[in-house]
């Protein structure tokens, strides 16, 4: 998987690109970040790449012709891109799935006010958002798409870390999670989970995600409960339990 990025502050993925997860996943070559700086398409001497809105009002735009210059210099013709900005829909597991299916893709980090509008236009881009609120420039944003398509693509994740085994992704919230110390300031963990029976851990866990689910985001465990021939025995009589609780 390849993917550019076109940025005013290239700086800025350096260190999350090349750490943790992403980090292997870029030396095991399944993931390839390329970051092109948009001032370096910029005609001005000072290498300017904003100016101010037609129009009036506050803050500055991102001029179309270094951006244009960017894009031509990856050869981003025919390719799919995204444009980060509050405007667009907001980003979902479903979408990230649909970029972790291509080779590559190229994402425009906006900044100030934003780009001019015909860069948009021009170059059929998608606008894609990470959440109803504005952030100080698309660069975050692009590394929340970069890192949560990243690890759907295969032999990211280790065997045993499974992408679609994790909230949302399965259809529920995660259960809660312990690690050692058994005791930690006088609280202890869930005894089955250390009682060694697999299929009585399952349950619990089974359980555990339907509950907080269904507490938190009710939206997912009406989903998730709809179609009841999928669940073993066992886990349609804690479907049952758990519909009866008022949370
Ligand atoms: N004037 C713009 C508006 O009201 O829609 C907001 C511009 S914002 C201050 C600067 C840049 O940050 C945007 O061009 C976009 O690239 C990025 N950005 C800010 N919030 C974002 C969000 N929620 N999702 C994705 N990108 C965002």
């Amino acid at each position: 998987m390849k993917i550019d990025i076109l940025t005013l502050f290239p700086e800025m993925f350096g260190p999350v690109v090349g750490s943790s997860i992403l980090g292997r996943a870029g030396e095991k070559g399944i993931l390839e970040v390329r970051t092109t700086d948009i001032r370096d398409f910029s005609n001005d001497k000072h290498n300017k790449a904003d100016d101010y809105p037609f129009g009036g009002g506050g803050g500055m735009v991102m001029m179309a012709d270094p951006i244009f210059g960017a894009l031509e210099s990856i050869k981003a013709e025919g390719k799919k891109i995204i444009y980060m900005s509050p405007r667009g829909k907001i980003l979902d597991s479903e979408k990230i799935n649909e970029l972790a299916n291509l080779d590559e893709f190229v994402i425009l980090c906006g900044h100030y006010e934003g780009v001019d509008q015909r860069v948009i236009d021009y170059w059929d881009m998608e606008e894609i958002s990470i959440g109803d609120y504005v952030l100080t420039g698309g660069e975050l944003p692009a590394m929340v798409v970069i890192d949560s398509v990243a690890r759907m693509l295969p032999d990211v994740l280790g065997n045993e870390n499974s992408a679609l085994d994790e909230s949302i992704y399965s259809g529920l919230l995660e259960h809660p999670q312990y690690t050692k110390p058994r005791e930690y300031r006088g609280m202890g963990v869930p005894e089955v989970l250390v009682s060694g029976n697999h299929k009585l851990i399952d349950l619990w866990k089974f359980r555990e995600a339907l509950k907080l689910t269904k507490e938190r985001r009710p939206d997912l465990y009406e989903k998730f409960v709809k179609d009841r021939s999928r669940f073993s025995k066992d886990e349609a009589k804690i479907v049952e339990e758990i519909d009866k609780i008022d949370l």
